[in-house]
Formats: C-alpha cells, sequence, structure tokens
C-alpha cells in the first residue's frame, strides 16, 4: 500500500486558470450544473475548461451507488429535473463547444433508470446544437438491454460504458455492477454501429496479465476504443491505492492496444474515460 496524498511528480495538478477556464467555472456555479470535473476532481480540469470542454452529469449529483473509488455523493437521489437538460444545452451554446461528454449518476431508484432522461437529453442536444457531436458515458443500466436500445435510439456518436477494472478486483472496487454485465452493455453498444468504448484504472492492484485480459474481453465483445488512467484516491475512506503506475508503463499499455487492435487507445497516468474525447468520434 503506498501513500495516495504523496503523488509522484508526474501527477503533480496544474490550477485551473485563464479566461476560458473562468468562464466555465462561472456558467457551472451560476446554473448549479454538475460536471464530472469537479465532483471527480478530475487533474485534467486546467487543460479541458481552458480548451472549453467539460463533461457534464445528468439525473442530479447524488448516486445511488457507492463505488470505492469513486467521489460522488452517495444516498437518496432527488426526483429527475428536466430544466437540467435545458441549463446543460443552454452552458453548451454559450461555452460554443464543438464535443461534449455527457455522463450521470445511477438512478437505481427509478422505474427506467433513468433511461428516458438520458434519451431527452441527447435529442434535446441533436435540436438545440446542430453539428455538435457527442459522447454518452452511460451506467450499466443493470444489463437492461432494451433501456441501452432507448439510448442507443437516439444515435450519440460515441457510447462509453467503463469497466473500470480488470474481472478479479471488479466485486471489491465497483458496487453492484459486475463485469459480465458491463462486458454485455458494451456488446450491445458494439453491436448497434454506434462507437463503443471503455476505459479501466490502474493502481487498483491489478496484474499485467489481468489488464492484458481485459483488453481482449473488450476486444471480444467488439468495443473499438479503450481509455486507461491512473486511478487517484480520492479520500482516506475510499478503495486504497495499490500503486502510482510510470508513465512508461501506461505508453506500453498502449502500444499494446494498438497492436491487439483497438481503434483508438488513450494510456496515460491523467487519462480519464472524457479526456481527449473529441477524438474518438472519428
Ligand atoms: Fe472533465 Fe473529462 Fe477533462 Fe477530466 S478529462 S476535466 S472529467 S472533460
Ligand atoms: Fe460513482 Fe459508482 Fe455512482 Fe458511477 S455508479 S457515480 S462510479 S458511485
Amino acid at each position: 500500500k503506498v501513500d495516495y496524498r504523496r503523488k509522484p511528480e508526474w501527477l503533480k495538478i496544474k490550477l485551473p486558470r485563464g479566461f476560458k477556464t473562468s468562464q466555465v467555472i462561472g456558467l457551472l456555479n451560476e446554473k448549479h450544473l454538475h460536471t464530472i470535473c469537479s465532483s471527480g476532481m478530475c487533474p485534467n480540469r486546467a487543460e479541458c475548461w481552458g480548451n472549453g470542454t467539460a463533461t457534464f452529469m445528468i439525473g442530479g449529483n447524488i448516486c445511488t451507488r457507492n463505488c470505492r473509488f469513486c467521489n460522488v455523493t452517495h444516498g437518496k437521489p432527488l426526483p429527475i429535473d428536466r430544466k437540467e437538460i435545458d441549463d446543460i444545452v443552454s452552458s453548451i451554446k454559450e461555452l460554443n463547444l464543438r464535443h461534449v461528454v455527457i455522463t450521470s449518476v445511477d438512478r437505481d431508484d427509478l422505474p427506467d433508470l433513468g433511461a428516458h432522461h438520458w434519451a431527452d437529453m441527447i435529442r434535446s442536444l441533436k435540436e438545440n446544437c446542430p453539428g455538435i457531436t457527442m459522447e454518452v458515458l452511460i451506467p450499466d443500466f443493470q444489463g437492461r438491454l432494451d433501456l441501452v436500445d432507448l439510448v442507443i435510439a437516439e444515435h450519440p456518436d460515441v457510447i462509453s460504458h467503463n469497466v473500470e477494472t480488470v474481472r478479479r478486483l471488479t466485486p471489491e472496487v465497483r458496487t453492484f455492477a459486475t463485469y459480465d454485465t458491463s462486458l454485455k452493455v458494451i456488446g450491445h453498444i458494439a453491436k448497434s454501429g454506434i462507437r463503443s468504448k471503455s476505459g479501466i484504472m490502474l493502481g487498483l492492484g491489478e496484474t499485467r496479465e489481468e489488464i492484458l485480459e481485459t483488453m481482449d474481453d473488450l476486444l471480444s465483445v467488439g468495443c473499438e476504443v479503450m481509455t486507461i488512467g491512473q486511478y487517484l484516491q480520492p479520500a482516506k475512506s475510499n478503495y486504497p491505492l495499490q500503486e502510482y503506475v510510470h508513465p512508461s508503463v501506461f505508453a506500453e499499455y498502449g502500444d499494446i492496444g494498438k497492436r491487439k487492435g483497438f481503434r483508438h487507445i488513450e494510456s496515460s497516468p491523467m487519462v480519464r474515460s472524457s479526456y481527449h474525447a473529441e477524438k474518438h468520434v472519428k
């Protein structure tokens, strides 16, 4: 076990600043919007917000699940608020974004698990922001493919769903979600013809063999894009960090993934599933 607070040099975070960044922060505060950039304390805020990119979170900001790596608030969520969609759309217009990533908390409390809200979000973006490209990072919808189909029917450019870690560690690291359910969801997206994407974090105690096996599992269900980034332990109570993986090791996994056949693979310590997401549309 390593001290998660003692970050290596390559993970030292630049504070977000600059005009575009202040514009993003201002808008987020004004409209009370939730981004995974803030709630996940993402290390790329300076770069992404500086470029006018953000990952918006829908379904409120309280998750019904409690994955051990995650920094999102857990508990009983508030009812779905349609205004959230309108606020995100108007912010995207105001910030003049060309590519957006949308994600959500899990809404296991709702009969449709939030799927109709997802579909409304995508439809509204398409109607109001013509020409915009988008990636939607969806929950597993408890493996209910009829609900995944509601998202597919709206034709976002990329649909991602993260396996988050290797098979062996999944029960310890994620709550409720299973590795096989996630693979099933990713396989279903891939079959629809929409670009499918998934990702894992390193530093949770996984082995090299297990990482390569995860790549093979993802490829076997047709996954085209993979992200690999460093797990950053948000607080003492979260899943204990096992290792800060060296950038050269990430680079090697990137090379292996490319050779194995991913269309795109992003592998470096700072990578998050939404990092450089605009590249994954093509
Ligand atoms: Fe936000 Fe994703 Fe960029 Fe992180 S990588 S700042 S979550 S858009
Ligand atoms: Fe976090 Fe897990 Fe909820 Fe996703 S499902 S927001 S990873 S607690």
